[in-house]
């Protein structure tokens, strides 16, 4: 902020301090980013620890803008929520992973299942369940082939969210809940979801050799799922040691550095189409 006259009056509002102009900086570009064909998706491989085999992939959302660079989703997503303009940019997500699902099977590699993740603020717009289902049928997918990625956090603070959940259950489509373990869901809650997926949060995963909480989190989480038989998938698998350590409590599938970054949809072609 810049200090204006000699009473010390701020001629800026807080803010509109640096930080604040930067945000409406990012809001601006941020509208212009799809017609201008910056947004583009990388793909992580989600696979089974024991054999290698490729069960799917997470879609993840990519800006490159020209002054800007490469901005971490963690920096505009929360923008494009609070700017409404997450609704666009989350049908458009969906419409290109599910179109990349029909390109890669045309060009011969078989991706199970597509993962994508949804924000708080999709739900609150109403008719999610009739936008997917849209998306489908005009891209070919089968409903079974694509998983929305809820976080735990969406579903305790939206107000119908079992409602809404239910929709999309009721179109055939695979339900995770994300970043397992952070947030409040009751356990008497989360039986009432047609859920089939719970991911461990990355941050159980980090230190789960040296830290025995994170460990006992895992562990209880994996237990949890195998009770409720939801498959559980364990996120930011860095090491060899930690996929180990998943297998050997039962945890089956994993995502991770170790086994690919997030790639282009070409790269996943070159790796994975021989396996
Ligand atoms: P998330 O859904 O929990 O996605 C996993 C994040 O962990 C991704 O970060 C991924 O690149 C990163 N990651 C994966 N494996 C590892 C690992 O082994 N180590 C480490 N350190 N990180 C790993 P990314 O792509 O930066 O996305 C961050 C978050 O932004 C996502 O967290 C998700 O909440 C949000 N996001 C990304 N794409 C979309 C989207 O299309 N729609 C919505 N609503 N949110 C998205
Ligand atoms: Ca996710
Ligand atoms: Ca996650
Ligand atoms: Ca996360």
């Amino acid at each position: 902020a810049k200090a204006r006259g000699r009473n010390g009056y701020r001629f800026y509002a807080p803010s509109m301090t640096g930080e604040g102009v930067e945000r409406l900086r990012l809001e601006t570009f941020l509208r212009r980013s799809l017609e201008k064909n910056e947004m583009f998706l990388n793909y992580q491989p989600q696979v089974e620890i024991d054999t290698g085999r490729l069960v799917g992939v997470e879609a993840l959302v990519r800006w490159n803008h020209p002054e800007l660079g490469l901005v971490p989703p963690a920096r505009f997503i929360p923008l494009a929520e609070d700017s409404g303009f997450i609704n666009q940019l989350g049908k458009w997500v969906l419409d290109e992973a599910c179109r990349q699902m029909m390109r890669w099977q045309a060009q011969g590699l078989h991706v199970p299942k597509m993962a994508v993740n949804l924000s708080v603020k999709q739900f609150e717009r109403g008719s999610i369940a009739g936008m997917v289902a849209d998306i489908l049928k005009e891209t070919g997918l089968e409903p079974q082939r694509l998983q929305l990625e809820v976080t735990e956090s969406v579903i305790m603070n939206t107000g119908d969210a079992l409602g809404f959940i239910n929709d999309l259950h009721a179109i055939g489509v695979g339900l995770a809940i994300d970043d397992f373990g952070t947030g409040y869901s009751s356990l008497a809650y989360l039986k009432q979801l047609p859920v089939q997926t719970l991911k461990i949060d990355r941050s159980f995963i980090k230190d789960i050799s040296t830290d025995v909480n994170d460990e006992a989190i895992a562990i209880a989480i994996i237990q949890l799922g195998k009770s409720m038989q939801l498959s559980v998938i364990a996120e930011g698998v860095e090491t060899e040691e930690q996929a180990a350590f998943l297998l050997r409590h039962g945890c089956k599938l994993a995502q991770g550095y170790f086994y690919s970054r997030p790639v282009l949809a070409q790269d996943m072609l070159e790796r994975w189409i021989d396996h």
